[in-house]
């Protein structure tokens, strides 16, 4: 994930810092910089943490601080230092960051947060006073602390959240056609059992009959109960089914395929409300393939609205060298990636993790 942005993400900085420094005003100024020296005839020098040294800023704008400063010159000297320091304003700000602008959408980032960014890095850029060849810093720092904030959401235990509710813990998948649902519930599956959880998946997309035998084939391969209808059935009666036969057993958890047809498909709107209100799930996942970048998005914020979505799993961001989708998804849809899919086997899952998201773009 990131491969290909975080290349081009590094190189834009680079470029925006390169012409910031040499396009901006330069100005010089006079820092004051204060040095403690110890007091000469001093019989025993005073603990150090006794030794309040005041504030550069106190002492230049306070006036009963400057008046003090004579009496004091024996422990306090000010010196002066010609520092030059850079000032980018408004409109250069607006030139420099457009080439930024371009790595960012063309990696598939969302237009909301781009602003969010270009908003944070202009509070720290523009008629900031910038000490000569900080700038890049700056705005490395500045693009961390406003990444950090995109990709700050609470994370869910899946585990804890299954063990501290009442069994069974009803998960319904949403989702488009080949986003990787299908093979996403039985990734899921597979890590709740290896913690032990016991899990029933259920066919209820009933539209293909291949769907319903690709979760067989699944629930084959990982000894897993799939409960099925027969091809047309009532997708809402299979998740009924699928729950009350959960119950009857003992399942912790039911794991509820369903239909992925087009998000704009009003049928398909209506076949998972109609889902919903039977089984009541405690938790609704949308899957989106992370490298269609803002069709991923606009499907989440659709199906939210029809549905609202919980948690989101982002599939096939193995093979996304942009990532835009995994910075954006969950602060323009307000909720949070559950997992990551990262492979086409039962364990290619990953859970969502800033830091792992931070090192790979390069922070
Ligand atoms: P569904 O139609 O939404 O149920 O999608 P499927 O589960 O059938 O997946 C469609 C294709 O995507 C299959 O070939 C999967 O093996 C593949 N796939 C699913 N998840 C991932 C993933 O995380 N990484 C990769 N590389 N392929 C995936
Ligand atoms: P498409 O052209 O293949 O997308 O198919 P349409 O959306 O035109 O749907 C054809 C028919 O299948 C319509 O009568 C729909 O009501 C029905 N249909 C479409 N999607 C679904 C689905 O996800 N579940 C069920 N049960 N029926 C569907």
């Amino acid at each position: 994930m990131f491969k290909f942005f975080k290349d081009k993400l590094k190189d834009a900085v680079s470029k925006f810092s390169k012409k910031a420094e040499e396009d901006s005003e330069e100005q010089v100024v006079e820092e004051i910089e204060e040095v403690v020296e110890e007091p000469k005839e001093a019989k025993k020098p005073e603990p150090v943490k006794e030794i309040k040294k005041p504030k550069v800023e106190d002492v230049i704008e306070k006036k009963e601080v400057k008046e003090l400063m004579p009496k004091k010159k024996s422990f306090f000297e000010s010196i002066t230092e010609k520092v030059i320091t850079k000032k980018i304003n408004e409109e250069q700000f607006d030139e420099l960051f457009w080439e930024l602008e371009l790595v960012l959408m063309e990696n598939n980032v969302a237009s909301e947060v781009i602003e969010k960014i270009k908003q944070d890095l202009k509070m720290d850029l523009v008629d900031q006073p910038i000490k000569r060849g900080d700038i890049l810093n700056t705005i490395k720092d500045s693009l961390k602390k406003s990444i950090e904030d995109v990709l700050d959401f609470d994370k869910i235990d899946l585990v804890q959240k299954i063990k501290g509710s009442e069994k069974p813990f009803v998960m319904v998948f949403f989702g488009i056609n080949g986003s990787g649902k299908t093979t996403t519930i039985a990734k899921v599956a597979n890590k709740l059992s290896k913690s032990g959880i016991k899990c029933l998946l259920v066919a209820a997309d009933t539209f293909r009959a291949a769907a319903i035998q690709q979760l067989e084939e699944h629930g084959k391969n990982l000894g897993l109960k799939v409960i099925k209808h027969d091809y047309g059935a009532d997708p809402a009666a299979v998740a009924f089914d699928g729950v009350k036969s959960a119950k009857a057993r003992g399942y912790d958890v039911v794991l509820i395929d369903t239909a992925g047809r087009q998000h704009s498909n009003e049928n398909l709107i209506e076949e998972m409300k109609k889902i919903v209100k039977v089984v009541k799930p405690n938790m609704k996942i949308f899957v989106g393939e992370s490298i269609t970048g803002n069709d991923c998005i606009e499907q989440v914020k659709k199906f939210n609205s029809a549905v609202k979505i919980d948690a989101i799993v982002l599939s096939k961001s193995d093979v996304d060298e942009k990532g835009g989708t995994a910075l954006s998804i969950s602060f323009v849809s307000g909720k949070p990636i559950l997992y990551f899919g990262v492979g086409q086997n039962y364990d290619d899952i990953k859970e969502f993790d800033k830091e792992y998201v931070m090192k790979n773009l390069g922070f």
